[in-house]
């Protein structure tokens, strides 16, 4: 035997078993696993490969119900695993049921289909068997009734709910359902033509079509998100209920602010970011003080937050000490036992900044919601000096913000136009259009989120009266609506404070 390279890589949405994980992967996974056993000489593996992988990536939004593995039964060192599995020909496909044991040989598909497609439909026609523990994170597949669906939001905490309304024989709606699995604030059920009861009340001639449910309004067909998510409506059906129900998650978490990532921007920037800094002093000191004294007159925070950022702004201002340890400054954090009723929340957790991959958005979508937040609360506190709120985020991202090029391309920013604040710019408009001169360099820049593309902001579906064209016929933003837009917006009543601990 020579030891060949399998015929997957560890870019293939795809787990290559091995001895050392095998067990882990697949004995009590919360997760149900499907299993390629392959030989990596056999031409049949080889013709196999390209559809498997494809499959991988159609189907990697649904990973945490079922993922795909794969092992190459031609490696010395993993024969022993195949022959454990009862494995005799090559290429082999078995499914195991999430929190599988350890003796556990997996179910054989027979004579499987060749096709992504073919393939898709059986791993849900397996899952459908799926027996209890079923797989935490998978929703039901089952059809709805009417019944259910009446009394949905009686027994399910979200804020949405999708409806596929399809034939017996269609696949969509469970694929629909599974595609959905990983965006929180909307639910997907289907519904078979014959329930009657819902068919004529929602009056569906469609099938399949997407019925969305926005429990203020009512039913309606939801079209209006198309043109912020751009859709393509010549793909597959699949695909485009998909972009629907995406579109709703994505339109309804652009459009609002949340006070988890305002909570959370204050736990990273006070609990982890600051930490980087061992001494604090001199200027940087300031620059600390400064910040905690616009957090204090304008943060709209919960009383139990506010009470924390009064008690370490005040310890801060009435020490003698020209240094400060970050030990310290988290000792006066930490020190909650002698405020009452004090804390800030004790991790964070991302909604409207939350990106599509862990290394997307978070604290720097926080930290810039924070000081437009704190900009709008200044304006409505009848703050006497324009510069301050700006000033102090200008000082916190020179001295303290951890991506140093930020802060420099920042205080580049700043020293160019800072002064014209308050006289010829209110402090908002100037961080919404500097905001927005950020988007434009960042547009198509590696860190971009594809599911939050860097755009001139606020886009027309959010505010179409700032916009405007000159007689040129090109684009001008009408700056009154514009203002009038982010008071709306960054304002205390319209924060929502769902997601909080
Ligand atoms: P963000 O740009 O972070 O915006 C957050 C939210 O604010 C958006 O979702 C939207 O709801 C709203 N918003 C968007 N535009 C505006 C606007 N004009 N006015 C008001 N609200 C708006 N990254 C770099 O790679 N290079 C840099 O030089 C750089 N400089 C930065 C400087 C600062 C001070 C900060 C805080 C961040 C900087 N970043 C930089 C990070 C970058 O700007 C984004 O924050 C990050 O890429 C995450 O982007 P996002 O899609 O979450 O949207």
């Amino acid at each position: 035997f020579t030891t060949k390279a399998g015929l997957y890589t560890a870019s293939d949405q795809i787990v290559i078993l091995t001895p050392d994980n095998v067990d882990s992967v697949l004995v009590n996974s919360t997760a149900a696993m499907v299993v390629e056993f392959y030989a990596s000489w056999c031409g049949h593996c080889i013709a196999f490969s390209p559809v498997w992988k494809s499959l991988a990536r159609d189907i990697k939004e649904w990973k945490p119900a079922m993922d795909l593995a794969a092992i190459d039964c031609a490696n010395p060192v993993n024969i022993p695993i195949c022959s454990g599995f009862d494995v005799k020909g090559y290429p082999t496909l078995k499914f195991f049921h999430a929190y599988s044991k350890a003796d556990s040989k997996g179910q054989v598909f027979k004579a499987f289909p060749r096709d992504v497609r073919g393939l898709r439909h059986k791993l849900i026609d397996l899952m459908e068997t799926h027996k209890d523990p079923w797989p935490p994170a998978c929703p039901p597949l089952e059809t709805a009734s009417k019944v259910e669906i009446d009394n949905f939001f009686d027994t399910n905490n979200v804020e949405h709910l999708a409806l596929i309304f399809e034939m017996s024989n269609s696949y969509v709606g469970r694929e629909v359902i599974l595609d959905m699995l990983q965006y929180e604030n909307l639910a997907v059920r289907r519904v078979l033509n014959t329930e009657e009861g819902l068919v004529t009340k929602l009056g569906v001639t469609d099938f399949p079509s997407c019925y969305l449910y926005y429990p203020i309004f009512g039913i309606f067909f939801q079209k209006t998100c198309y043109s912020v998510y751009h859709c393509n409506l010549g793909d597959s059906v699949r695909k485009m209920l998909t972009c629907v129900c995406v579109c709703v998650c994505v339109c309804h978490i652009r459009s609002r602010v949340y006070m988890a990532d305002l909570e959370s921007t204050l736990y990273y920037s006070l609990r982890v970011e600051l930490a980087a800094h061992t001494v604090i002093k001199g200027e940087a000191l300031s620059a600390l003080q400064e910040y905690f004294t616009v957090l204090v007159k304008y943060f709209p925070g919960r009383p139990v937050v506010m009470n924390l950022l009064k008690s370490v702004a005040t310890w801060l201002k009435d020490r003698k000490d020209s240094e400060l340890s970050y030990s310290s400054l988290k000792d006066a954090l930490d020190n909650t036992a002698e405020v009452p009723n004090a804390a800030l929340p004790d991790s964070v957790r991302w909604v409207g900044c939350q990106g599509s991959k862990p290394h997307f958005r978070g604290y720097p979508c926080g930290m810039w919601t924070l000081f437009h937040v704190l900009t709008v609360q200044a304006k409505e506190a009848a703050s006497k000096d324009p510069q301050e709120v700006i000033q102090a985020m200008r000082l916190y991202v020179y001295y303290f913000f951890g991506c140093r090029e930020c802060a420099t391309h920042f205080e580049n920013m700043a020293m160019e136009s800072m002064s014209q604040v308050g006289t010829w710019i209110t402090p908002v408009l100037w961080l919404w259009s500097r905001h927005n001169q950020v988007n434009n360099r960042l547009a198509g820049a590696p860190s971009e989120d594809p599911r939050f593309p860097k755009i001139q902001w606020p886009p027309p579906e959010l505010c179409p009266s700032c916009h405007g064209v000159k007689p040129t016929g090109e684009h001008t933003w009408q700056q009154e609506e514009v203002l009038a837009f982010l008071h709306t917006h960054f304002s205390s009543e319209h924060l929502l404070s769902d997601y909080l601990e």
